[in-house]
C-alpha cells in the first residue's frame, strides 16, 4: 500500500470512534477543489512514504488508546493490497472506516464480503450528468451507481457526502445529489474550504456558499435521511 501520511489521532474522521487515519497515495479522479494534491497528482507524490510496517507497528502500540482506523486518500480502493492491509488492521482488533469515491464497486464489495469494513463513506461529487465536469476525468457512472446501491443495501453504518461550491454546483444540483442517495443513513453537505494548494489552482480563490443558504437546502432534503447536516 502506498501510504502518504498517518494522522495519529482524530475524533472527527470516524463518527463515534477515536481513530487514526491512513492517507493512501493515488486517485482516479481530479476534483478541482481537492485539497490533497500531494496524494492525487503523481508529479507531487513526495518522498518519505510510510510503510505498512510503520503503520501497523504504530497501531499495535496504540491498541489501548484507539478504537478505529479510517482509510482515506487519494482513493484507497486503488491500492492493490487493500484487502491484506485491512485484514492486518482487523487482526489487531480495530474497526475500519473506508472513505471512497465509489469508482471501484468490486473492491468495496470484496471488502464487505470479508467483513473488513465497519463504516463506509462515499463522496457524491455532482449530479450524474455533471460528474465529469466536477471530477475532471471520464467516469463510468454505472460503477458509481453500483457503489451507491451496494453501500445503501449493505446494512453497514454509512454516509454519503458532497463538497459544494458555487463555481461548480447550484442549489438545485445539491438537491439532485441528495436525491441520488435518498434513503441512505446519512447525507452531509460539506462547505468547500480553500487551501493554498488545490488539485486545480484556479479554484483557490473560489467563493463558498453562505451557511444560511446551505441550511435552507438541508431543510428541503433532511427527511430523506436519518441524519442530514451541513458541515
Ligand atoms: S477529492 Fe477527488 S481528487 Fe481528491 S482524493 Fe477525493 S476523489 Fe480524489
Amino acid at each position: 500500500m502506498l501510504i502518504g501520511g498517518l494522522q495519529q489521532m482524530t475524533l472527527l474522521d470516524y463518527p463515534g470512534q477515536v481513530a487514526a487515519t491512513i492517507f493512501t497515495v493515488g486517485c482516479n479522479f481530479r476534483c478541482h477543489f481537492c485539497h490533497n494534491p500531494a496524494l492525487v497528482l503523481p508529479e507531487k507524490f513526495g518522498e518519505g512514504l510510510k510503510t505498512e510496517k510503520d503503520v501497523l507497528d504504530f497501531l499495535r502500540a496504540r491498541k489501548k488508546l484507539l478504537d478505529g482506523v479510517c482509510i482515506t486518500g487519494g482513493e484507497p480502493t486503488l491500492q492493490k493490497d487493500i484487502v491484506e492491509v485491512c485484514e492486518s488492521i482487523k487482526d489487531l482488533g480495530y474497526k475500519i472506516k473506508l472513505d471512497t469515491n465509489g469508482l471501484r464497486p468490486h473492491i468495496i464489495q470484496k471488502l464487505m464480503k470479508k467483513d473488513l469494513i465497519d463504516y463506509i463513506a462515499m463522496d457524491i461529487k455532482a449530479p450524474w450528468n455533471k460528474y465529469e465536469q466536477v471530477v475532471g476525468v471520464k467516469v463510468d457512472l454505472d460503477k458509481l451507481k453500483q457503489s451507491v446501491k451496494i453501500i445503501r443495501e449493505s446494512g453497514l453504518p454509512h454516509e454519503f457526502r458532497s463538497t459544494v461550491l458555487p463555481g461548480l454546483h447550484t442549489a438545485e444540483d445539491i438537491i439532485r445529489m441528495a436525491k441520488q442517495v435518498k434513503g441512505a443513513d446519512a447525507y452531509y453537505i460539506q462547505r468547500f474550504r480553500s487551501e493554498p494548494e488545490l488539485v486545480n489552482q484556479e479554484f483557490v480563490s473560489e467563493n463558498k456558499f453562505l451557511l444560511k443558504d446551505l441550511e435552507a437546502i438541508r431543510n428541503e432534503i433532511k427527511d430523506w435521511f436519518k441524519v442530514c447536516k451541513v458541515r
